[in-house]
């Protein structure tokens, strides 16, 4: 009976053109070796996980559990199940610079392609474990980002759930590509909307969330000073004017700053989490602790550009750059600030995501505070700690397994074996 209503719904939603028709899911026993639930630091072994209708129905010992009927179980042998992993700082229109520079792709690449690539990088993060992740900016590709959720949220692609911060807001003349490097008089396009005035950047946001903008995200600093150095860029009462607008409609704000001043600004101005931060001395970290925002340190984009452009090779001596954001990551952790996994993925390969936790350990983290940083920590940065981020009862089923124990060994986030979310199984093993 219950077979043929599923078939029902499923036709009747191919019916009304495919939609849904990806996203009936059923009831599933989940047996890995151990659980790692993200309310503690370890894994725990002999736990299973029922998922039904793509919520976590149950957690505990599988013989206490009333299963239903035509329960689908997955053997997960020798793997650690963990919470679908968080990325909250992310590119999807984006693809390493290696391959083509920044400017060139937001020049040269037509927006229609920029959405199929970024289907294909959406692919690929979700088939890494990262169910969910924070994109902020399509970098030139207007709201193209707000059709890639759309068609993720509807089955059309594969990928993970998204919260978008559409176009980002600059102040003008100020980012890029040019007008710095190009001949006057060019009419280019630009990677963010510009705003002049407060009246420009509350109208900027107010165009972003009707558009379907989940975050709000400015650049508080870029590298406008004579000589390139990274300065502020918007005035103090435009940030605020940015902050309070986005906050008065629900939208939390994200700043990209690198600069100490940059990033003392954002944080007086009421954001609520700083994106790089490379610059801050300890008094501004300490400013950002007391003000409860949550800092994304992106350490692995800061790597990729060491490698593309400064002679970096992985293992190696670190560029000036990597040793000043590195040195802000220890002053953070040691001063208790809340680090979310953010890693600027779209510098680097989309899939790539385990690389940030990885960092985040060789650089002083345990790897439970890496896994905390990529799940439940980033979904109370996100405000979704009460659907996503751990593997508790009447949370959403976004899990992934890794072989091996990410909780005692992060490298493990590499070997990812099994991946749902909302309850559909995107990777699994090969059934025997
Ligand atoms: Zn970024």
């Amino acid at each position: 009976m219950r077979q043929w209503l599923w078939l029902a719904m499923a036709l009747l939603a191919l019916g009304s053109g495919g939609r849904r028709a990806l996203a009936a899911g059923g009831d599933f026993l989940l047996l890995p070796d151990r659980v790692w639930t993200g309310q503690a630091d370890t894994a725990e072994a002999g736990l299973a996980v029922l998922v039904h209708d793509g919520a976590i129905a149950a957690v505990g010992r599988p013989d206490t559990f009333a299963l239903p009927a035509g329960v689908r179980r997955i053997e997960l042998p020798g793997a650690t199940l963990t919470p679908g992993l968080i990325d909250l700082h992310a590119h999807l229109f984006l693809h390493p610079y290696d391959e083509r520079s920044w400017n060139d792709q937001v020049l040269t690449e037509a927006q229609d392609y920029r959405s199929l690539l970024a289907a294909k990088h959406a692919r690929a993060t979700l088939l890494a474990g990262f169910t969910t992740l924070r994109d902020l900016g399509t970098e030139g590709a207007g709201y193209a980002d707000v059709s890639v959720k759309r068609a993720i949220e509807e089955g059309l692609i594969a990928g993970p759930r998204l919260y978008i911060a559409t176009r980002a807001i600059v102040a003008g003349s100020s980012y890029g590509p040019g007008p710095r490097g190009f001949r006057p008089g060019l009419d280019l396009p630009q990677g963010a909307q510009a705003v002049n005035g407060v009246d420009d950047a509350m109208r900027a946001v107010r165009e972003q969330a009707a558009h379907g903008a989940d975050w709000i995200k400015f650049y508080a600093d870029y590298r406008v000073g004579p000589n390139g150095e990274t300065l502020p860029t918007l005035s103090a009462a435009e940030m605020k004017a940015i902050v309070d607008t986005a906050h008065q409609i629900g939208r939390p704000v994200a700043a990209h700053a690198g600069s100490d001043a940059g990033v003392r600004m954002a944080i007086e101005a009421g954001v609520d989490t700083i994106e790089h931060g490379d610059g801050a001395s300890e008094a501004t970290l300490r400013l950002a602790r007391q003000r409860g925002v949550a800092w994304l340190p992106t350490l692995t984009a800061v790597a990729a550009i060491g490698q593309y452009f400064d002679h970096y090779r992985p293992g190696g001596e670190p560029t000036p750059r990597m040793r000043q954001s590195q040195r802000a990551f220890r002053d953070a952790l040691r001063l208790g600030l809340v680090i979310g996994n953010g890693s600027d993925v779209g510098v680097f390969a989309h899939g790539d995501n385990w690389r940030e936790p990885e960092w985040m350990v060789r650089l002083g983290m345990t790897p439970a505070q890496a896994l905390h940083a990529a799940t439940d920590v980033a979904a109370r940065i996100l405000r979704q700690q009460d659907r996503i981020g751990r593997i508790a009862v009447g949370l959403r089923a976004d899990l992934a397994a890794f072989e091996g124990d990410p909780a005692s060994s992060i490298d493990a986030l590499r070997k990812v074996v099994f991946v749902m979310k909302e309850g559909v199984v995107h990777r699994a093993p090969a059934t025997p």
